[in-house]
C-alpha cells in the first residue's frame, strides 16, 4: 500500500480518536464516542498491517486470537465497581508492551543507532517500564489482593528519587555511549523499581488518580516510541492518550483539593486509625425502615446523594423507583452529584443514566450545597467521604479542604449504609452522629425496596 494511502488512514483514524474524546465528554453521546474509539482503532491497526511488511503472519494471528479469548470475556463480566482495576491492567499491559518494543528496537538498531533514537528509547522505556509495575500495584491495591494503605518507612522519597535519578542518569551515559547495551537491562530494573516504590506507598484512596497520572504516562511512552518507528498514529493516539489522562487526573485532584505531590508523595491513609479513633467510642441511634418512610412522606424536598455504596449494591433502579413513588406525592427531587463519587469521575452519572434519571435532575455540587438549608430531607445512599463536614472543619483530617456536598445543612439527612464504617478515605464521619441524622443500616438496595413497600403500605 502506498505512503500516502497509508497517510489518509491514519488521518482518518486520528480524527475518530478525537471525536470519541470529545463525544465520550457528554452522557447523551458518549456510546457514540466508543463506537468512534473502535473505528478509529481498527482502522489504525489495519492501516499498520497493510503498510509493513509483516513476516511472521502466524505469531501475529495467534497473538490476536490469544487477546480477543483473553479480553472479550473480562470486558464482559468486569462490574462497574471493578472498572479502575481494569483500567490499571490495560496500562500495564500497554505500556509493558511499549517497553518492550522499544527494547526491541534499540538492539535491532544496533550498532548504528544515532543518539537522538536513544534518548527518545530511554524515555520510553523508562516510563512505559515504571507505570507497568505501578499500574499493578494500583491494581492489586483496588483489588485488595494487597493491603490498600500506604506502605511507609523513613526516608522513602529519597530512595525512590534517588532510584529515578540513577535511572536517567545510565540513560545519560547510554546516549553519550550508545552501543554499551548492558545499561538497557539496569534501566529496566530501576524504572520497574521505581514504579513500584511510588505506588506502594500511595493510599488506595488515591489509587484512581494514581490511575489517571500512570494512563498519561503510558500514552507519553506510547507517543515517544511513535517518534522512534515514525509511525505517526502511535504519535497522534499516545498523546491523545496521555494528555486526556493528566486532564483526568487534574480534574481529580482538584475536586479532593489535593497536589499531585501530595497524592504521589504525601502518603495521604497512613494514619487511618489516629484519623477516626476517638469515633469508635461513641454511640449512634438507629432507624427503622418505618421511620424513615414517615419521614420522606413528610417531606415537600428530597436530595438523594448517591455515593460508591449505591454502586456495590447496584441500587440506581429501585432509587429511580423510589424518586418516582415520591414525585407522584408531589414532592420534589433532585440527585446530588459530586465530582469524585464513587471510584472514577462520572461514576454515579452513568449509573444513574442507566436507571433512566433525567439528566436534568442532576445537580452539580456548586448547584446543589446553597440548596441544602431549603431542603427537607437528604438522603445519602452509600455515599460517605463525600459528605463528612471533617473536610470543612478538621484542620488535621486528611479530607480537610475537599470540597464536599453540604447535606449536613439539610433539615433532616437519612444515611443508608450498612454500618458506620469509615469511606474510602478511612477517615469516620462525625455527621453520623448530628442529632438531625437518621441511620438506617442496611444494604442500599434491600433498605431502597423495604422503603418502597413501606411508603405503598402507609
Ligand atoms: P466512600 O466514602 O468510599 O463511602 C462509601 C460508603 O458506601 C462506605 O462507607 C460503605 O459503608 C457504603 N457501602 C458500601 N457498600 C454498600 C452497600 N452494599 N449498601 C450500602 N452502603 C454501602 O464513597 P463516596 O462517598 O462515594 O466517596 C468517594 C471516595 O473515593 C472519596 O474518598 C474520593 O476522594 C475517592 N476517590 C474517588 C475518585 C473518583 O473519581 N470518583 C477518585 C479518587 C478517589 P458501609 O461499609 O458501612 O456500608
Amino acid at each position: 500500500m502506498s505512503d500516502l494511502v497509508t497517510l489518509y488512514l491514519y488521518a482518518v483514524s486520528a480524527l475518530l480518536f478525537a471525536l470519541s474524546l470529545r463525544f465520550m465528554s457528554e452522557v447523551e453521546t458518549s456510546r457514540i464516542g466508543n463506537w468512534c474509539a473502535v473505528a478509529g482503532m481498527v482502522i489504525a491497526i489495519a492501516a499498520t498491517l497493510l503498510a509493513y511488511t509483516i513476516r511472521q503472519t502466524d505469531l501475529l494471528l495467534y497473538a490476536v486470537i490469544a487477546g480477543t479469548v483473553i479480553g472479550t470475556p473480562i470486558a464482559l463480566k468486569v462490574p462497574m465497581t471493578a472498572v479502575p482495576q481494569r483500567t490499571a491492567m490495560s496500562h500495564a499491559f500497554g505500556s509493558l508492551a511499549v517497553a518492550l518494543v522499544g527494547v526491541a528496537e534499540y538492539y535491532t538498531d544496533l550498532p548504528n543507532i544515532n543518539p537522538f533514537t536513544v534518548a527518545v528509547l530511554c524515555g520510553e522505556m523508562v516510563l512505559g517500564f515504571l507505570t507497568f509495575t505501578g499500574s499493578t500495584i494500583a491494581l492489586l491495591k483496588l483489588q485488595g489482593t494487597i493491603p490498600g494503605r500506604p506502605f511507609v518507612y523513613p526516608g522513602r522519597i529519597a530512595v525512590s528519587l534517588a532510584n529515578l535519578g540513577a535511572a536517567a542518569g545510565l540513560s545519560v551515559y547510554l546516549v553519550l555511549n550508545p552501543t554499551h547495551s548492558f545499561v538497557i537491562p539496569v534501566i529496566a530494573a530501576l524504572a520497574l523499581l521505581f514504579g513500584f516504590l511510588l505506588v506502594i506507598a500511595i493510599g488506595g484512596a488515591d489509587m484512581p488518580t494514581v490511575i489517571a497520572i500512570l494512563n498519561s504516562f503510558a500514552g507519553m511512552s506510547a507517543s515517544a516510541l511513535g517518534f522512534v518507528l515514525d509511525n505517526k498514529i502511535l504519535i497522534v493516539a499516545g498523546s491523545l492518550d496521555g494528555s486526556s489522562g493528566l486532564v483526568l487526573a487534574l480534574i481529580m485532584s482538584k475536586a479532593m483539593n489535593r497536589s499531585f505531590v501530595n497524592i504521589l508523595f504525601g502518603a495521604v491513609g497512613a494514619k487511618r486509625e489516629e484519623a477516626g479513633g476517638s469515633i469508635e467510642k461513641r454511640t449512634v441511634q438507629g432507624y427503622s425502615v418505618q421511620d424513615a418512610a414517615t419521614v420522606l412522606a413528610n417531606a415537600r424536598t428530597v436530595v438523594f446523594v448517591p455515593g460508591y455504596g449505591m454502586a456495590v449494591s447496584q441500587a440506581q433502579h429501585v432509587l429511580k423507583e423510589l424518586a418516582d413513588l415520591l414525585e407522584g406525592r408531589g414532592i420534589d427531587v433532585k440527585y446530588a452529584i459530586h465530582p469524585v463519587a464513587g471510584r472514577m469521575p462520572g461514576h454515579m452519572n452513568v449509573l444513574l443514566a442507566e436507571a433512566n434519571v433525567p439528566y436534568e435532575q442532576l445537580y452539580e455540587m456548586e448547584r446543589i450545597n446553597p440548596l441544602f438549608p431549603e431542603t427537607d430531607v437528604a438522603v445519602v445512599v452509600g455515599a460517605n467521604d463525600i459528605t463528612n463536614p471533617a473536610a470543612r472543619n478538621k484542620p488535621g483530617s486528611p479530607l480537610f479542604g475537599m470540597p464536599i456536598l453540604d447535606v449536613d445543612k439539610a433539615k433532616t439527612v437519612i444515611f443508608i449504609k450498612r454500618t458506620t464504617g469509615a469511606g474510602f478515605s478511612g477517615v469516620e464521619n462525625d455527621l453520623f452522629f448530628n442529632p438531625n441524622t437518621m441511620m438506617v443500616f442496611g444494604d442500599a438496595k434491600k433498605v431502597l425496596t423495604d422503603l418502597i413497600a413501606a411508603l405503598k403500605g402507609g
